[in-house]
């Protein structure tokens, strides 16, 4: 019986990741009685990493649109509830300095770990109780009184009881950093489907080892796919193509499909070739005004040999010009989850709750984050989700 008191908690949660952590303070804060378990020797790891150090916590300009799911309204409802200005009002109560980088992206000045401090700080205040290091062995639904079900976890660090289980493992990018699948086998064991999980915001890899040699250089670009379009840099890189754009059109791209870049989304090159005409410059050079030397020149050997462009025909810029809009590459594949920021798919939307995050098949079963199919874009939405999804199932769990 004392075993048993010792190891009964309101709210187990599985996972100290940024969704695990939000919502373990919210229900520690309606004063329930909070177990957070982590495999990994600390918390928060993926938090520390992200935003090159600096964590993108979250963007200004928050919308459903910003969110790919097989069911496009499911995150509506977790996002209206927790904005991203009840966010930034907890790092603003830690003294958390932050700035806008670009395109509502708001970045910590100092460093990440901050945001994990905070996480932290409000845990304790909120008594809620973390154990890293620990494996799950097992977990099982037992039948209290008939009516009221609960959860035994296994752990090698000791057995725990609870009503509400909380599952906010993440997805599988990033297995170097303690990403497992033990979310999606832990639905699969209760039932739930899922949907393909494939890997998200990853940079291409490319069959053409041409543009190889480019690798660094970076150009401003129209990237679309599949009726999708994003505006931003790509980057060359040794296997092929990344940057904001690229990753951010990867997440909309299946096997096969063709991306189409436009190189010249502000540039006018007929007006730029008639200025250079009475002095006869070198296509190639007057290329290298708009973009990196080493860019025209490939792009000109294996596109559109150079010539003087006051020897350049009407019918001949009208192709060039076309090229330059519509660079059109079929990727031979993606970098993987090895490289991929998130895992497109998950746990099956339609198992779930929008206004709890609790399983309809399971009561008392909850999943968060990531690994639920919710995928952000780029620019601190897929925090927005773990904190939005982390603070609706801390309401309930
Ligand atoms: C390099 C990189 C940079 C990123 N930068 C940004 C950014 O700046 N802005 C942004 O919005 N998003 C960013 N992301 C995405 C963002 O980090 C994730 O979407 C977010 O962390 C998901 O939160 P989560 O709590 O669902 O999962 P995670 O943060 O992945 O947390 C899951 C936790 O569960 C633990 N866990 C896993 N398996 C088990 C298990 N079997 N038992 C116990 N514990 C387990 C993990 O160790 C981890 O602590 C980045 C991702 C990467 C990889």
């Amino acid at each position: 019986m004392n075993f048993l008191k010792k190891t009964y908690y309101n709210t187990i949660i599985i996972g100290a990741g940024a969704a695990g952590l939000m919502c373990a303070i919210e229900a520690g804060k309606r004063g329930r009685k909070v177990l957070v378990l982590e495999h990994a020797e600390k918390i928060g790891k993926k938090i520390l990493i992200s935003g090159g150090g600096r964590c993108n916590f979250t963007n200004l300009d928050v919308n459903p649109e910003n969110f790919i799911s097989n069911n496009p309204h499911f995150c509506k409802s977790a996002l209206a509830r927790y904005t991203p200005q009840d966010f930034i009002a907890i790092i603003e109560k830690h003294g958390i300095k932050y700035h806008e980088k670009k395109l509502g992206q708001l970045f910590c000045d100092g460093s990440a770990k901050e945001i994990v401090q905070m996480l932290q700080n409000e845990c304790d205040d909120a008594l809620v109780e973390i154990k890293a290091n620990c494996t799950i062995e097992k977990i099982e639904q037992i039948n209290n009184s008939g009516s009221e079900t609960a959860f035994h976890v296994t752990g090698n660090i000791g057995e725990f009881n609870s009503e509400s289980l909380v599952i906010a493992t993440g997805g599988i990018s990033i297995p170097q950093m303690g990403a497992t699948d033990f979310g999606y086998k832990l639905a699969k064991q209760f039932g739930l489907q899922l949907t393909k999980t494939v890997p998200g915001l990853v940079p291409f890899t490319l069959n053409e080892k041409t543009y190889s040699e480019l690798s660094g250089l970076s150009i401003d670009s129209i990237v679309s796919c599949n009726n999708t379009r994003f505006r931003e840099n790509i980057l060359f890189t040794h296997k092929g193509l990344s940057g904001p754009a690229i990753l951010q059109i990867s997440s909309y791209w299946n096997d096969g499909d063709e991306v189409t870049i436009d190189l010249l989304p502000a540039i006018d090159l007929e007006s730029l070739i008639t200025e250079h005409k009475p002095n006869k410059a070198e296509l190639v050079n007057v290329l290298a005004k708009i973009y990196p030397k080493r860019f025209a020149e490939t792009w000109c050997e294996i596109n559109f040999p150079s010539k003087p462009v006051n020897r350049i025909t009407q019918k001949e810029l009208d192709l060039l010009t076309f090229k330059l809009h519509n660079w059109v590459i079929v990727p031979k594949g993606t970098e993987g989850f090895g490289k991929a920021e998130v895992t497109k798919g998950g746990v099956d939307t339609g198992e779930l709750s929008g206004k709890t995050m609790e399983a309809k098949k399971v009561p008392g079963l909850y999943f968060i984050g990531e690994v639920v199919d919710v995928t952000g874009w780029l620019g601190g939405y897929n925090f927005q989700w773990a904190w939005a999804s982390g603070f609706a199932a801390g309401q309930y769990a």
